[in-house]
This record gives C-alpha cells, structure tokens and sequence, in this order.
C-alpha cells in the first residue's frame, strides 16, 4: 500500500489548458483562471508529452491552441473571456430589469460595497470587466490587512470577498465592462460594452485604476510574452531558474520581487532614483535587503525588450553608462496606475489627473456651483450626479491602501440608503 501511495497520481479533474507558453492568448486565459482561483492544469504544447495526447481526443489540432478542456467535457479552441466564464459557470448577463445600486468594479471597494448592499436587503448586482480583487487581486501577499496576522494572497481575498458577497444575494457578473453611463428618468442607465443595458435606481462607481503602459521597443510587441503586467503569480512557475527584471519601486513591484525570488535565479528591481525608501514600506524593504538573489539596480532604465516570439534580454542603462544587453526571461512592469475614469468624464466631474471628485472636494471645485443641482450638499461619496457615488482609489483624495478602499465601499452604502429615502 506505502509503495502505491508514494507512485499513485490521481487522475487531474480541473479545467485542463493547452497552449503555447509564449502565447499572448494562452497567458491571458492563465491570468484568467487564477483570477477566478479556478484550479486547472496548464500543458505546454511544446514540452509536455501528455499535451499532444490529449489535444489528439479533441477535434482540434496545434494551430487551433490553445484549447480549454473544462471538467464538463466541453472543449473549446481559443475562447475569449467571456466564452470561457460561460464555460465556467460564472454570471454573464443581469437577471434584473431593475436593482437598488449597481457597482461598477469588483476591487476591494466594489466588493465591500456588494457585500453591505446585498446584506442591507438592496437588490445589488456588481460588474467586472475583468476577474474579482482588481489590483489587490494581483497582489501575491498582502500582509497589512486586518485580521490575517500571517498575510494572505490579493487573488484569496477576493475570493473570499466574492463567495461572501453571492452567499449574501448579490449578482456578480463578469467579464463585463460598463462603456456608457446616463441619467432617464431618475433611473441610472449602465451601457455594457456589447450594448446591454441595465438601470439602476443608484450607482456606486469603484472602477479603481489601471496599470500605466510603458513605451520602449519591443515592449508592445512582447506583451503577454515574456512582458508582463502585474501578473507575477501567473507567470511566476515560467520562470524557474532564469533571471527575471523588475521595473518598479512601489509596494506593488516589492511583493512581486518576494514571490518571484522563490522561482526565478535572479531578480533584478530598476528603478530610476537612488533607493526604494521613499517608494515602499519598511517590512518589504527588508524582506528583500535578506533576499541574496534579488539585487537592486538604482538610477536605471529599461531601454529595449528583445527577443523573437518571446522576451530573450533586456537592455538597460544605468546613468552616464552605454546601454548594455543582459538576458531576461520575463519583465514585470508596475509604474503606477492611472484612474479608470475616461468613460464617465462626461458626466461625473473629475480632478487634472481624472480622479472622481466627491463630497467635499466637489464643493471646494469651481465647477460646483454650475454642476450640482439639489438644495442639499452632496454625500461624502457622492460624485456631482445625485446617486452617483464613488469609492476607492478611483475618487480623488483616495488613500491607496486595501483597508481605505474596503471602508469606502461600506460606508458608500450608507450614502446610497440615504439617497433613496429622499
Ligand atoms: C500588486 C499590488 C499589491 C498591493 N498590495 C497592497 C497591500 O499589501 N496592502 C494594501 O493595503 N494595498 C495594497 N495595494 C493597493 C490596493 O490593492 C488598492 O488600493 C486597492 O485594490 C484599491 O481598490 P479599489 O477597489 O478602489 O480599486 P481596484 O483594486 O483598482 O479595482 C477596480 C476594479 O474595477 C474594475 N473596472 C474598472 N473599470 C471598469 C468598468 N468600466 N467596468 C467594469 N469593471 C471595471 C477593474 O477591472 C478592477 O477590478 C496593492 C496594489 C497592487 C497593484
């Protein structure tokens, strides 16, 4: 019995991906599945026999990879997102003509908010264009949270803020990205990318902030093939024993290095300044200062990522140096974020950086006077539309911290309960 104990693997009974590791397409899915902490086995085409094997039970072939072989039995060839959360299971339409309050993002604040309307008997359904957490989601351990003395990872977090937040009655629909937003009525009317709509009597917006993109050659080119954003946990297995850069001197770039120094033969963190001081907490700067094979490389740059179908090097350059060519097997860039506002512009007024104003700062704009029509002052969360609110890192003044964005989402509830009782 101890000998087929120590032998015996049982057959894998999750989702199966078989892809190309260099694929765009593939990592996307990868980044996908984790987000929505889906176990599944991923198959490299090009190195794992069994991958061949089982394509071969399929009635596809190489150039249709890659292929996603759900527990079900259904098989399908290059899905896009949506195609595959179907697969899945997970929620892609609203079951509702009407709800209570929509929230627009399932971050930390999203999902707090879900959480106290659905708990709080509103009708609450919350839309996300990508995979429950947003940014937190990324994070490989977030350790300053309350009440998780031993940190836990951003994808877990969220997970468990999404079970909590269904078990409690919200819809969680996803991935779905609200393009358009406009006042008929007294109702809210929400525009999904693929022309739904939906309307709601409030509206809660906790559409955080998106990666910013760096430009140097090659970088667009090799994105999702060896060039990264965020993306450590997904990638970071690909990455056993080769060197690995970082561009990035926040927190963010700082939990990476940790998790991907227990892969990658090298970490190497660029940043432009002399230190990581001024940029990220103590007990990450710490962390990495023990870490022998992280090494920091200050007052530099990235100049070009290079490579064929995938990234091979990086050239980077160190102040008053020549550029020079190092081998790299991936590049994870984290250079800060920019809010994800664009699409509501027009109607919510936002600060020279687009954070949405609210409460206060909405009062102390110049622009008040001519956009805000009601007697009263607005909520504290509230944006220049009346039941329009904002939460998180999205609204001006936010703190950036998982902790800030949770209290802002619950207490964005409050502002909706009082709203509808006008
Ligand atoms: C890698 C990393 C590590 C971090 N670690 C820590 C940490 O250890 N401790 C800490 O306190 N903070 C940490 N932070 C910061 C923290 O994660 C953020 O402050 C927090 O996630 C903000 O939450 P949010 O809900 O406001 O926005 P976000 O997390 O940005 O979420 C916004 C969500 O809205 C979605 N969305 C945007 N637009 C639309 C749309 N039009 N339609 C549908 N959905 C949309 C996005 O896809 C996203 O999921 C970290 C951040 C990063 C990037």
């Amino acid at each position: 019995l101890a000998s087929w104990q120590a032998t015996y693997r049982p057959a894998f009974a999750g989702v199966r991906l078989i892809g190309f590791q260099w694929s765009p397409l593939s990592h996307e899915l990868k980044d996908f599945l984790s987000g929505y902490m889906v176990g599944y086995q991923w198959l490299d085409f090009e190195k794992d026999a069994e991958a061949a094997k089982l394509l071969a039970t399929t009635e596809y072939g190489p150039d249709d990879l890659p292929v996603v072989i759900c527990p079900d039995g259904q098989v399908a060839s290059r899905p896009d997102k949506l195609d595959l959360a179907r697969h899945l299971g997970i929620q892609v339409a609203a079951k509702q003509e009407l709800y209570d309050v929509v929230v627009i993002g399932a971050g930390p604040a999203g999902l707090a908010a879900a959480v106290y309307g659905a708990s709080e008997g509103l009708k609450t359904l919350i839309i996300e264009r990508q995979t429950p957490g947003g940014q937190a989601g990324s994070s490989s351990r977030i350790e300053n949270y309350l009440g998780f003395p031993t940190g836990l990872s951003g994808a877990e977090l969220a997970h468990r803020a999404w079970t909590q937040a269904t078990r409690l009655g919200a819809e969680f629909m996803a991935p779905q990205e609200v393009v358009d937003l406009c006042v008929k009525d007294g109702y809210k009317v929400l525009t999904l990318s693929d022309k739904t709509e939906i309307k709601a009597r409030a509206v809660v917006l906790t559409t955080g902030v998106s990666y910013r993109v760096l430009t140097a050659p090659g970088l667009d080119r090799l994105s999702g093939a060896g060039v990264y954003y965020g993306a450590a946990r997904t990638e970071a297995r690909s990455c056993s024993n080769q060197p690995v850069y970082i561009i990035g001197g926040g927190n963010s770039a700082g939990q990476a290095a940790m998790y991907l120094s227990t892969y990658a033969s090298r970490v190497f963190i660029v940043i432009r300044g002399e230190s990581l001081a001024a940029s990220m907490s103590a007990y990450l700067i710490e962390q990495i200062s023990q870490t022998p094979t992280i090494e920091l490389l200050p007052h530099t740059q990235v100049r070009e990522a290079c490579g064929g179908n995938s990234l091979e090097a990086v050239v980077i350059q160190r102040d008053g140096q020549e550029p020079a060519k190092h081998p790299a097997r991936a590049l994870f860039i984290f250079i800060g974020a920019k809010p994800s506002t664009e699409w509501i512009g027009h109607l919510a007024l936002c600060d020279a950086k687009g954070y949405l104003l609210t409460g206060r700062d909405l009062v102390a704009d110049p622009r008040y006077g001519t956009s805000w029509k009601k007697e009263r002052e607005p909520y504290l969360l509230e944006t220049c539309v009346p039941g329009l609110f904002a939460a998180g890192d999205g609204r001006a003044g936010a703190m950036a911290r998982v902790a800030s964005a949770v209290g802002e989402g619950s207490m964005a509830i409050k502002f909706v309960h009082q709203y509808l009782d006008e």
